[in-house]
């Protein structure tokens, strides 16, 4: 298995957790330290931003990230994606045994 430059499939948990690290702010500032206090804190984000899917475990967070992030939106908390009430769903993906799949995934 060397060699051979061959494009690598991508898992959906892959995908989400470079999504994440593209999106998360991990930098320093406000913003940033409410990112990673809620992570440590929450586990699992509640809301998560409907421009960019950065996660915030309460709407205080989401605020904070807002006003940094996208200052020239108006902060509204209605257009806030609630991870929660989708979590069930999502978790039971995630457990769910990847079947050794090493033919086609044609869509
Ligand atoms: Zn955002």
């Amino acid at each position: 298995m060397t060699g051979k430059a061959k494009p690598k499939k991508h898992t959906a948990k892959e995908l989400a957790a470079k999504l994440d690290a593209a999106t998360t702010n991990r930098g320093g500032g406000k913003a940033g330290l409410a990112d990673r206090t809620g992570k440590e804190k929450g586990g699992h984000a509640k809301l998560e931003c409907p421009l960019c899917k950065v996660t915030a475990p309460d709407i205080k967070s989401m605020q904070i990230h807002h006003d940094a992030r996208h200052p020239k939106i108006p902060f509204d908390d209605t257009k806030l994606n609630n991870l929660h009430s989708t979590a069930p769903a999502a978790a039971a993906e995630t457990s769910k045994p990847k079947p050794g799949v090493r033919g086609s995934l044609k869509k």
